[in-house]
């Protein structure tokens, strides 16, 4: 018999795949034999990427996961291609994150920070981040990250640490970072500024507050004339320094440089003309607080006007904002509106969307305060970025969001850099107690280098984070010394990452490799999307629709997760990600192995060599037609790879293993090793041949299994390990497109045969004939009759029919046969073949009185006015989409009745 295996003769493959037991045994292999190091190369280019630190807080979610799998398909990918191929890992020390996170331990213990002093913290967080730093990392090996360990790097490690102090000393030598007081946005919960980009702005609805300021009289005015302004905030009403106009506009022009009595404080207040006010807004006259308003704080400057603070750093009044002095913020706004209603200053409040910023990490409402803080001017950074994208030196992918990296670099503002924690790179910045100079220093000091004077101190703010890791591409390979990786891999290939830090973090480092190495630091950016749930939400805690990533490696394998991220996605574009899919692709991790046991079994007897690609030699049709299918998809993957369509490439394999090899070509092999013994030798020399170049294609989307497999298959061949085309898959040669082998006509021809079996299927399907019995065919087959003499055997096997009758032409059609159309080709079964003729037409007449009964009692409900007047539109469209539907049932249970001569 055809289905009988045999088994004879033992394969080692176990008979289901456990993915438990196979990644991390791999992940140790390759680790532990140096397979992640770079193998240099003299014909091809080094390929290099720096993974995205992740914060050394963090616990892997899917954003890691889908950075690490793009990453690691293109690393492996490049590795096989014989690149020499780079991926270095490393951390962030996540400054405010972190410094939070050891707060709330030490919160619970009773203290605070303060109390402990400086030096105990920082002593404190180290030791926290020795603790958990290895828990990313192990995440990231579950996950398979082929990355270099030996070369990981941390945003705070010795050497990272000198390029920021040289980079922070050099823009100042440069006149590029500046100390300068400016509004800036201001955390009253995590006690530090923030910068623009981690304030999350969401339309919140508030209230607009109309006030009256009475005007200081003129001499002889008897009666009180005021100016009206409105307000979002009202309590920076103690603030206020000045009242504003738009020069332009005549409503004030005879008010203009008159003074007006500020409410409550007494203040007297000049009404002055700038072209900053928009006259459309409120009632045209607006209200100046240069403390506490970025536009305003601008008016300030302009008009030289005074800075009163009134709210304090801590979200408190203060002695400025007087009898309102030590309240809050909110309540001190909720008094005064009070306050100004009952001196009849309130002209009108109304309804009105604020765009409230928020702070990214506690959501506290941000205050613009006033404060010294250290920039860097950025024009001169982000002009010679502009270039390098409108000039062709660094390409986006998508290139959508060249317009959005430009917009935001043609309009950027200067960056603030000093942030009020603790826990970060310091600021190399001394000031002199004697002469009040500042030393600004790559190295630690301890006199000024002014006056000598020893009564000096270092300031007491650190950097922002992203000021470590925008040097990420050349700080990791050990710059600022001229190091042999700085030579070798600088500038690196590809920036992988989310669109959702483009500004953050991605056209910072492309500043900063142009401005400090003369060169962009990778040539391609590619931006993945986010990861939403099956329903296309963001995955968020609170909406409890989160998917652990290491959950679904725990049930369904590493691979599998992979395998689903990776085709559920392209670039940019924000990716569902549907459970039912993980499981699919937990099938095909299993599909993969079940089919390769089965070929390992079936060829063990054989011939058990793996021939190269270009030696195998095709014996039949359906041999020229996998062996061209797989060149084509070679050759497709490979390009697709390189266009970064990783998505499509791994759909075009998966097509072509799980339905042209699993479903066609192994069946198929059954019929051919039924051959002499040298049809035997090439059919399982093609199984071996094409299972291998699948394996090797797949091996950068699912390294696991494919690499257990590729295992088993050179351990049951003949040749000896030295013989092996490589040691291991992972450094295997990439495919090479056999293109000599794409055969039009055989995919023409066997695409014909596939659709002739495929039709059979469904029609025995259809009539429910039992899976064994063979049935009679007849086809007529034009000027094909040769082939399909030559392919019946497959025919028979495959659509379980007796020896196929061909005919070049039938004058008369066979009766009482069900006819079928496959291209060009007619194919009858004779019904008495199929089915008992008698019994099919009692049950087709059983079925169209059943519809019948169903269309009766449909409309004798829609007849009933009582129910079309009462239910709902809905279910009554319902009822009738009911009867329609039977009506076409019983359209086709006719046409077959006709059919069967009943
Ligand atoms: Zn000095």
């Amino acid at each position: 018999m055809i289905e009988q295996t045999n088994t004879t003769t033992e394969t080692t493959l176990p008979k289901a795949y456990d993915p438990q037991a196979v990644e991390g045994k791999w992940y140790h292999f390759w680790e532990e034999g140096g397979y992640f190091k770079p193998r240099p190369n003299n014909t091809r280019k080094p390929f290099v990427i720096c993974m995205p630190p992740p914060n050394v807080t963090g616990a892997l979610h899917l954003g890691h996961a889908i950075t690490a799998t793009v990453e690691d398909i293109l690393i492996r990918y490049h590795r096989m291609l014989g690149d020499d191929t780079l991926w270095v890992p490393g951390e962030d020390h996540a400054g405010i994150a972190t410094q939070t996170v050891v707060e709330r331990l030490l919160a619970k213990e009773g203290t605070d920070r303060h109390k402990i002093g400086r030096e105990a913290f920082v002593e404190r967080v180290w030791q926290w981040v020795h603790q958990y730093k290895s828990r990313i990392q192990n995440q990231h090996r579950r996950l398979g990250a082929s990355c270099d360990w030996s070369r990981e790097r941390f945003t705070l490690d010795e050497g990272l640490s000198k390029a920021v102090r040289e980079v922070f000393v050099r823009l100042y030598e440069e006149g590029l970072i500046y100390r300068g007081e400016r509004i800036i946005n201001w955390c009253p919960q995590c006690m530090s500024a923030i910068s623009d980009l981690e304030v999350n702005h969401v339309d919140t609805l508030g209230t607009l507050t109309y006030v009256r300021y009475p005007l200081k009289p003129h001499e002889g005015e008897t009666e009180t004339k005021y100016i009206s302004v409105a307000t979002t905030r009202p309590e920076t009403v103690l603030g206020d320094t000045a009242v504003a106009v738009n020069p332009n506009d005549a409503r004030y022009k005879d008010v203009v440089g008159r003074f007006a009595i500020l409410p409550i404080i007494g203040r007297e207040i000049p009404i002055v003309a700038d072209g900053a006010v928009d006259a459309s807004f409120g009632t045209g006259a607006v209200k100046v607080t240069p403390a506490h308003d970025p536009t305003d704080f601008e008016i300030g400057v302009r008009h030289n006007l005074p800075r009163v603070q009134v709210i304090g750093f801590n979200g408190v009044m203060t002695e400025e904002a007087g009898p309102y002095a030590g309240l809050d913020r909110f309540e001190a706004r909720k008094r005064l509106v009070e306050e100004l209603q009952q001196l009849n200053l309130v002209t009108k409040i109304e309804d009105y969307m604020v765009p409230l910023g928020r702070c990214q990490r506690s959501d506290t409402i941000i205050e613009p305060l006033v404060s010294k803080q250290w920039f860097v001017k950025m024009t001169p950074l982000a002009t010679p970025a502009i270039g390098a994208v409108k000039y062709g030196q660094l390409k986006i992918i998508p290139e959508r969001f060249n317009k959005t990296y430009m917009d935001w670099l043609e309009n950027i503002h200067d960056w603030c850099i000093s942030r009020q924690l603790w826990w970060g790179h310091r600021i190399p910045v001394w000031y002199c107690d004697t002469c009040g100079e500042m030393t600004v220093s790559r190295e630690d000091v301890t006199a000024c280098s002014h006056c000598e004077s020893t009564a000096i101190h270092q300031d007491e703010d650190v950097l922002d984070t992203w000021f470590s890791s925008w040097l990420w591409p050349f700080s990791t390979l050990g710059w600022p010394e001229v190091t042999d990786d700085l030579l070798r891999f600088y500038p690196t290939s590809v920036m992988e990452t989310g669109y959702d830090i483009i500004f953050f973090w991605v056209s910072r480092m492309v500043m900063s490799g142009i401005h400090f190495l003369g060169t962009v630091p990778f040539h391609t950016i590619y931006l993945h999307g986010l990861v939403r749930d099956a329903k296309g939400e963001k995955m968020s805690k609170s909406k409890n629709n989160v998917i652990d990533p290491i959950e679904v490696m725990d049930q369904y394998g590493t691979d599998a997760l992979r395998f689903t991220l990776a085709t559920s996605s392209t670039p940019g574009n924000d990716s569902k990600l549907v459970p039912e899919r993980i499981i699919g692709n937990r099938n095909f991790a299993n599909k993969i192995w079940n089919a390769s046991r089965f070929v390992l079994m079936t060829t063990a007897e054989v011939g058990h060599g793996v021939p190269g690609i270009t030696e195998v030699q095709p014996q039949t049709l359906a041999d020229r037609w996998i062996l061209g299918r797989l060149a084509r998809l070679t050759q497709n993957v490979t390009r697709l790879i390189n266009e970064f369509q990783l998505g499509e490439a791994g759909r075009q394999i998966n097509e072509f293993f799980w339905s042209d090899y699993c479903d066609w070509y192994v069946e198929i092999a059954k019929v051919q090793m039924q051959g002499n013994e040298y049809a035997r030798q090439a059919t399982a020399g093609i199984l071996r041949t094409v299972l291998d170049q699948s394996l090797r294609l797949l091996h950068p989307f699912m390294p696991f299994v494919t690499e257990e497999v590729w295992h088993y298959l050179y351990q049951t061949s003949e040749l000896n390990r030295e013989q092996w085309p490589a040691s291991a898959l992972i450094v295997a040669p990439w495919p090479h497109a056999n293109i000599a082998a794409i055969d039009d006509e055989a995919e023409q021809q066997f695409g014909l045969v596939q659709e002739v079996i495929t039709r059979i299927r469904d029609a025995r399907n259809q009539v429910n004939v039992e899976p064994s019995r063979r049935i009679p065919l007849q086809m007529v087959v034009g000027s094909e009759t040769q082939m399909f003499e030559a392919q019946s055997p497959l025919i028979e096997f495959l659509a379980r029919t007796e020896k196929p009758q061909l005919y070049e032409s039938l004058a008369q059609k066979p009766e009482q046969a069900m006819s079928l159309l496959a291209g060009h080709v007619e194919i009858y079964l004779p019904l008495s073949g199929l089915l008992d003729i008698g019994r099919e037409l009692e049950r087709l007449d059983k079925e169209i009185a059943q519809a019948q009964q169903e269309i009766v009692r449909v409309q004798a409900k829609l007849a009933n006015q009582n129910f079309v007047s009462r239910a709902k539109p809905e279910v009554v469209e319902k009822e009738r989409e009911k009867l329609t539907v039977q009506e076409e049932r019983i359209g086709k249970l006719q046409t077959r009745r006709a059919e069967l001569g009943g």
